[in-house]
């Protein structure tokens, strides 16, 4: 690969240069090295030590004499001296037997200056070229220079803890997943059939409902090697680097197998590859790596593929086709019953009193993804320690909730009695309309304790049960409303303030996707003028219609909310009574209860009957 490449090239640059180094540090420098422990004397020191017998080693030259002195304590030193013309030089040395006539003093050193002219270098440099690299990698992000190993974790059953009676409510992908790990730990059943087992199972959903857990309760149940890797962790600085991680993982997974490798987070490195601009290499590369793995490994042999991604529709479909990630393991937000459970699980971690109404958190918190429900449990819990308390209570949960929904209550926030007044008008205003109409779900809590988020106040409606359709009255009554604030801001001081923002964002929203998506207005039929995007993530659309068009939808957007607004006017007129004394109850009280509400509303008009 590209980046394996650049390593080499400069392995090879380096090796190079260190060569020419060493070559020219033998060529200059060490002559001169040796050259110095050579001492020049004269012919008489020459002499003066052959007399004393201290001489061991001579080599006489044309006009050169080299000897070896070993002085009494056994130090030896070689010495040259120009060649006398000297006749009886050859009696002379004749007459001391322990003389050697040497070719070449060097050569008695040649092992010892081997090393240090070659070895040692070499030595040096090899471990100059591994600190250089280690530096490098230091500064690059710590793996950058590791070739491309994966740091996928390797599970094994205790490690993740987690098994299936830890998620609740995701049955569908409970059971597709069951049947994965039968597979893993009973794979002659499936052979003797014939049946393959898909290669790979794409766990999507919106954030939070439990994708990663149910992985985690796979590998915990599962009882093989589980690996499990962020897609995150492919994308790496140099092109290729992504790429050999896919390689390391797949292999080290084969090696491993019957296993089960998880990829969370796939988008990051699955996204479709558009030919638009300059493009990502590395992330392409990495995911061409992904498809060709996932080609290359025997279904039989028992590799199973997890991922997770709440991005879906970004994905490359060369991922989603059969053969590699064919089966699609929804994860979607839990239902009535799958909240009650997913709240009784994480419960379990908790002291509670007896007898709590699950059903009735449940129904308060439509919508809400397991992980805010998991967030619901721990935050009652944390308001029981800070009340003193050692169980949790219907109240902590009931509480905890709205903490959840619409942040902490803010107590020691001042707000001037007419501006509590006009708050109070405008939730009894939404209240009212609320259980004016027949499609309308009914109150549940009425409250003008301001909160962290912002809100001043708020009006909870609660539905007795599930609700899977919208029909198009239950939308006109839900945007009428959310007029209902402002509507009696209008009708009670006569002017209007900035309180209503959500609501309008809000009433425009369900009139939009009316009109756009739902085909419920007037005046266009079903067509789709507007496509989902972003399916589990906030569910941005984007409009797919001429300008023309769109200044129509507008129109009929700004009718129906005009419509409903006047609907709400009307409805508040008419029962004005109970407006202001629903609003002086709750600017007395603060916060009061659907039953509170009704009842109030019910004597009333069974006075005036
Ligand atoms: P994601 O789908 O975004 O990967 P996670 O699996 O990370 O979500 O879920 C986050 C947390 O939410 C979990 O650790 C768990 O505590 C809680 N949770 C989510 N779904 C469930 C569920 N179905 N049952 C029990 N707990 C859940
Ligand atoms: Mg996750
Ligand atoms: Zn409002």
């Amino acid at each position: 690969m590209k980046n394996d490449k650049n390593i080499f090239k400069q392995l090879a640059i380096f090796s190079v240069i260190s060569l020419v180094f060493i070559i020219l540090f033998n060529a200059l420098l060490m002559p001169q090295l040796t050259k110095r422990s050579v001492k020049e004397t004269n012919y008489s020191f020459f002499l003066n030590q052959l007399d004393d017998g201290n001489i061991t080693q001579v080599k006489i030259e044309d006009s050169e004499i080299r000897f070896e002195v070993e002085t009494d304590n056994g130090d030896k030193q070689v010495y040259s001296t120009g060649r006398m013309d000297d006749p009886e030089l050859v009696d002379r040395l004749h007459k001391h037997q322990e003389i050697v006539f040497t070719e070449n003093f060097e050569e008695s050193n040649f092992l010892l200056e081997f090393l240090v002219s070659w070895v040692l270098p070499i030595i040096f440099f090899i471990v100059l070229w591994n600190i250089l690299m280690k530096g490098m990698s230091k500064r690059m992000g710590g793996n950058s220079m590791s070739f491309g190993k994966s740091n996928a974790k390797v599970y094994v059953k205790a490690q993740t803890g987690k098994t299936f009676d830890d998620v609740a409510g995701q049955d569908e992908a409970k059971e597709a997943l069951v049947e994965i790990v039968d597979f893993l730990h009973n794979p002659d059943k499936y052979a003797e059939i014939g049946a393959n087992l898909p290669k790979g199972a794409l766990l999507v959903g919106p954030p939070g409902t439990g994708k990663t857990l149910l992985a985690q309760a796979v590998a915990g149940e599962a009882n093989v090697p589980f690996f499990s890797i962020s897609g995150s962790e492919f994308v790496e600085m140099f092109v290729g680097m992504g790429a050999a991680k896919v390689r390391d993982l797949f292999k080290q997974a084969n090696e491993k197998a019957p296993c089960i490798v998880f990829i969370d987070e796939i988008d990051t490195i699955g996204k479709k590859r558009d030919g638009n601009f300059s493009g990502n290499d590395e992330r392409e590369q990495t995911l061409n790596q992904l498809l060709t793995e996932m080609d290359g490994f025997d279904g039989k042999k028992g590799v199973v593929i997890l991922a997770a991604t709440n991005r879906p529709e970004s994905l490359d479909p060369a991922l989603l086709r059969p053969g590699r990630f064919d089966r699609r393991i929804p994860a979607e937000l839990p239902d009535l019953a799958g909240r009650e459970a997913i709240l009784k699980v994480h419960a379990k971690a908790v002291k509670t009193e007896e007898g709590i109404d699950y059903n009735a958190i449940a129904r308060a918190t439509a919508g809400a993804s397991g992980a805010e429900l998991a967030n619901i449990i721990n935050e009652a819990a944390l308001r029981a320690v800070r009340s003193g308390r050692k169980f949790v209570s219907q109240s902590d949960m009931e509480e905890s909730v709205e903490v959840v929904i619409a942040g902490y209550q803010r107590k020691n926030a001042v707000i001037s009695q007419k501006e509590k007044e006009i708050i109070a008008y405008h939730e009894i205003g939404h209240a009212l309309v609320a259980a004016k109409q027949k499609d309308s779900a009914p109150v549940h809590k009425i409250t003008i304790i301001p909160r962290t988020s912002g809100a001043l106040g708020y009006t909870m409606q609660v539905d007795e049960g599930e609700k899977f359709l919208m029909t198009k009255e239950e939308a006109l009554a839900r945007i009428a409303t959310l007029t209902g604030g402002r509507s009696a801001e209008e009708l009670i001081f006569n002017s209007c303030t900035s309180g209503a923002s959500n609501d309008i964002e809000q009433a425009t929203k369900i009139a939009r996707a009316m009109v756009t998506r739902y085909g419920m207005s007037d005046k266009f039929d079903m067509i789709a003028l507007e496509t989902v995007t972003n399916q589990y993530l906030g569910g941005d659309t984007s409009l797919a219609c001429s300008a023309e068009t769109a200044a129509k939808i507008d129109e009929e957007i700004n009718s129906i909310v005009k419509s409903a607004h006047e609907k709400a006017v009307k409805i508040l007129t008419e029962n004005m009574d109970k407006l202001h004394e629903l609003a002086h109850f709750l600017l007395e009280k603060e916060t009061i209860t659907g039953e509170e509400f009704m009842d109030i509303l019910n004597k009333e008009s069974a006075v005036l009957l």
